[in-house]
């Protein structure tokens, strides 16, 4: 038997900032970290493996940060909790007491049931380093690739391919137009269309039939009768939340299928806790169960745990989830945090809009000015607090909508925007008098009576 005191199941980033946090903060106690893979990809990285990384190699977590902290590293499969008596087990037969539990189990893509799916030629995309190298090789030698699920990572899947001399690149979505669940319309067609200009043909309001073929999987057919041929499937749907680890162990499960946790990340069980994909997420807005799985919202939930392990230490919790998110496409940056219109629409929230536009350099005669276009949602009460909000334009709004997310949790007002204080510069920023998240707000401003 092996003592630790702080036990964390996981290598993804919930697991290596849980174990980096939990290890700065309480420097005393002894840290392991158990993962069952030798070598781990960085998720967020795996759409690049094909072109603009050109490797499954270069897109790797490092370990040293684990190492340089002292954490123990045990790779293994855990096969058992046994929270009575503290324990968990490995599948090798180790036995590890802890004092502190931290589930940091992650998610899974799953098969679909589509008539047809179990054919070779059908890939998942899985987070995992030597199904990855085996897909890049599959991928490249590859002629017609139908990507089925046109959300972030379908789409990033295909902007990615189309890099690739000599694929022919099909996305096929069920929903209306691709990103549906992250983006207003016009945001989501603004990226559809430069999915089409690399020449990636989009099929959106159509499911998919069967995946027919021999043995390998040689054509998709469509609810509306159109028969796609096609070499290689990726699948970019279908992640659900590890949990049968904690359901043996009792810890109790939310119905959407995330381990139910606190504010604390704290689970039904002493001394337990869940962060990341594995751990159900609760809406900063709404406060009902969503189902995000972000790497960025896993790193916020292992720094709270991490730090309120032994007790609350630092007051604040986790407030719900935001749900801030961007992409890039074709040079085109776009990003949402919190709540979008449609779905203010779908919870019956009664809303403002403010919208504007502006270059992302002042004067716009300066080379690479670009548009950058903002959408801001307002509650209609009182307070007219900030809900939500989308920009699209060059790299800079990834920074720029990472305030957004800040400022929804800090509850900012629509007045809030108009006395906000900020740097411009001519090469950096949008001019002053046209600053598109003020003028945004000020676009909103004037549609209340004060
Ligand atoms: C292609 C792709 C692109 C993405 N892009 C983005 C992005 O741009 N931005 C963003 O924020 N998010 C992105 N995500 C989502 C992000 O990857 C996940 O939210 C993130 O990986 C969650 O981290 P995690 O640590 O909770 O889980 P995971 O990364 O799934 O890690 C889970 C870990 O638990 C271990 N484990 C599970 N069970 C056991 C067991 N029984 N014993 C031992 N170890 C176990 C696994 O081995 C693994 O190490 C992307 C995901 C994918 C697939």
């Amino acid at each position: 038997m092996i003592k630790t005191d702080i036990l964390i199941i996981g290598g993804g980033p919930a697991g290596v900032v849980a174990g980096i946090t939990a290890k700065k903060h309480y420097p005393s106690k002894q840290v392991t970290l158990v993962r069952k893979e030798e070598k781990t990809v960085i998720p967020c990285g795996i759409p690049y493996i094909f072109n603009r990384l050109d490797s499954v190699d270069k897109n790797l977590m490092p370990d040293q940060p684990l190492l340089d902290n002292k954490i123990n590293l045990v790779i293994g499969e855990i096969i058992e909790a046994k929270p009575k008596e503290k324990q968990i087990i490995l599948e090798n037969g180790d036995v590890f007491d802890y004092d502190k539990l931290i589930l940091a189990l992650g998610s899974t893509s799953q098969l679909i049931p589509i008539p047809g799916i179990e054919k070779e030629g059908v890939w998942l995309v899985k987070k995992d380093y030597e199904y990855l190298k085996k897909f890049r090789e599959v991928v490249l030698k590859s002629k017609n690739v139908i990507i089925i699920g046109g959300g972030f990572i379908g789409v990033e899947f295909a902007e990615e391919l189309s890099g690739i001399k000599n694929l022919n690149i099909s996305i096929i979505e069920k929903l209306d137009y691709c990103l549906v669940t992250n983006f207003d319309e016009e945001f989501a067609l603004a990226a559809e269309e430069k999915l089409k200009n690399r020449g990636i043909k989009i099929f959106t309001g159509k499911t998919i039939k069967e995946i027919g073929g021999k043995e390998k999987a040689e054509y998709v057919k469509l609810d509306s009768g159109e028969k796609l041929a096609s070499d290689l499937i990726i699948l970019s749907i279908g992640a659900r939340p590890n949990i049968e680890l904690a359901q043996k162990a009792g810890v109790k499960i939310e119905e959407k299928g995330g381990i139910s946790v606190d504010e604390y990340l704290k689970t039904n069980i002493p001394d337990i806790f869940a962060i990341g994909d594995c751990a159900q997420t609760k809406d900063f807005i709404t406060n009902k169960n969503i189902p995000i799985m972000l790497a960025s919202v896993a790193a916020t939930e292992a720094r709270i745990a991490a730090n309120n392990l032994y007790q609350i230490e630092l007051i604040r919790g986790n407030k719900g989830t935001i749900g801030v998110f961007s992409t890039f496409i074709d040079g085109l940056a776009l990003g949402v945090a919190g709540l979008t219109e449609k779905r203010a629409k779908k919870e019956k929230i009664d809303y403002l809009i403010g919208e504007a536009e502006a270059p992302n350099h002042h004067p716009t005669s300066l080379p690479g000015a670009e548009k950058i276009k903002v959408k801001l949602i307002f509650s209609k009460s009182s307070e007219n607090l900030l809900l939500g909000g989308e920009i699209m334009g060059p790299e800079s709004v990834g920074e720029m909508l990472n305030i957004l997310s800040l400022a929804i949790q800090q509850k900012t007002s629509l007045f809030d925007f108009n006395t906000w204080q900020i740097a411009t510069h001519p090469l950096l920023t949008s001019a002053p008098t046209v600053y598109p998240i003020i003028a945004a707000a000020q676009n909103a401003m004037l549609k209340i009576k004060i």
